[in-house]
């Protein structure tokens, strides 16, 4: 995989792929972790004379045409603004990602600027399956840049345009966040130190099921909590009341269930919850054992019993990745089994990572130390699907010589 200093950047357009995919408040950006991360390969690319043009998604923008998923949002403009102060320079945002703003962007850049495209995803054929269609908008955003480079670590999971297929059209590098990550989480992918403990949380088992599979032949325990988690206690025989649950995948946990009963990996699942009377900052709350969890409440954390469980299945691990918030930590309310979680994995002696958007801004939200961990990596599902060793579309493109 090449690396920046391979190509000619000096009075270029470069097309620079970066993860700028953070939290939002609505207009609000919760954690910059993300914009942070991405920096010092903007500043690279800028200070040897490039034109950078950054392309980046944020959320999932919903609607089937450019229009309305425009008129839907999120625009990027909260982290142009932010980006913008971080670097000390203006960053102008297009107002559309391959169209007539975006080309005048581009050709507007003198050597050492910065501008971004807006929202990748505005254009339904950034994640189309339909290879034709990504084909077409890689080939419009090539027409924009003559040079590439790939540093969006935290989308490199992803077969989309400006992942996969934008690589092959021009000139490219890999930037030094995604060489950065790909060094630190191949020590995860080698020989661990065992016990491996994975624990994993979020908001739901279908992002992660195909992973959890996978990962029963890399971990010894699995610990799950969160959003995901419900859908794991019900395929357990388990009342989860209204609390998030995907009733179609309890076939496929079953099977997950089974699969690692057979290979001796232990699944570790919530004792106990905490049930809310609804879903908000300062909802009604109580804490029930799993056995006797109310029909008509929400569990938006786990319990003390669990909290216990799960620093006790961590104690003893010499390896551990995280990935996903076991509760929903925005609330102070129902942050503790997320607090309790990063604790524990603060206090292993050995090799831990943290993964994922939400899960390193609950990190450094909660107060906890960020140098307690080994790494914390920009990418959630990039990071999971790594280290159950799978080779990463965006990877894959970036490899290949042109
Ligand atoms: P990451 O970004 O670290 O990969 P995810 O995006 O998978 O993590 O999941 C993060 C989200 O999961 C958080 O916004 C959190 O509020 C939500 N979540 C965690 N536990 C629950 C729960 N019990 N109920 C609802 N949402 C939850
Ligand atoms: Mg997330």
């Amino acid at each position: 995989m090449r690396d920046i200093a391979a190509l000619s950047v000096s009075g270029q357009v470069v097309l620079l792929r970066a993860d700028l995919n953070v939290p939002l408040d609505g207009p609000e950006i919760t954690d910059d972790g993300r914009i942070r991360a991405s920096l010092p390969t903007i500043r690279k690319l800028a200070g040897t004379g490039a034109r950078v043009l950054i392309c980046a998604h944020l959320g999932r923008p919903k609607g089937g045409s450019l229009a309305e998923r425009m008129a839907g949002g999120p625009s990027l403009a909260p982290v142009a603004a932010r980006l913008a102060e971080l670097l000390g320079q203006p960053v102008p945002l297009a107002q559309d990602v391959v169209g007539e703003s975006a080309a005048a962007v581009a050709a507007g850049l003198a050597d050492g600027d910065v501008a971004l495209l807006e929202n990748v995803r505005f254009e339904p054929a950034e994640t189309s399956k339909d290879d034709t269609e990504r084909a077409a908008l890689a080939a419009r955003l090539a027409a924009l840049a003559s040079l590439y480079v790939g540093d969006g670590f935290g989308a490199l999971h992803r077969k989309h345009a400006s992942v996969y297929d934008l690589p092959e059209l021009l000139p490219h590098a890999a930037g030094d966040l995604v060489l950065a990550e790909l060094a630190v989480l191949r020590r995860l992918t080698g020989s661990p130190d065992r016990p491996y403990v994975v624990v994993l949380g979020g908001a739901k088992p279908s992002d992660k099921l195909p992973v959890i599979s996978n990962l029963l032949g890399v971990a010894d325990r699995l610990l799950i909590g969160g959003g995901m988690s419900y859908t794991f206690l019900a395929a357990s025989g388990y009342e989860v009341g209204k609390s998030l649950l995907e009733a179609d995948k309890i076939d496929e946990v079953r099977a997950v269930m089974a699969e690692a009963g057979r290979r001796g990996v232990q699944i570790v699942l919530p004792v106990d919850l905490v049930g809310a009377v609804e879903f908000g900052p300062d909802a009604e709350h109580a804490v029930f054992p799993v056995t006797a969890f109310p029909a008509d409440r929400e569990s938006l954390d786990m319990g003390p019993a669990t909290r216990a469980l799960f620093a006790g299945q961590l104690a003893d691990a010499r390896t551990v990745f995280w990935n996903g918030p076991v509760g929903v930590f925005e609330f102070p309310a129902f942050s503790a089994g997320t607090r309790a979680v990063a604790e524990a994995i603060a206090a292993v002696d050995g090799f831990t990572v943290v993964g994922g958007g939400d899960s390193a801004a609950a990190v450094r939200r909660l107060g906890i130390a960020e140098d307690s961990f080994s790494h914390i990596s920009t990418g959630g599902g990039a990071s999971l699907e790594f280290l159950e060793g799978a080779t990463l579309p965006g990877v894959a493109a970036l490899e290949t010589d042109s």
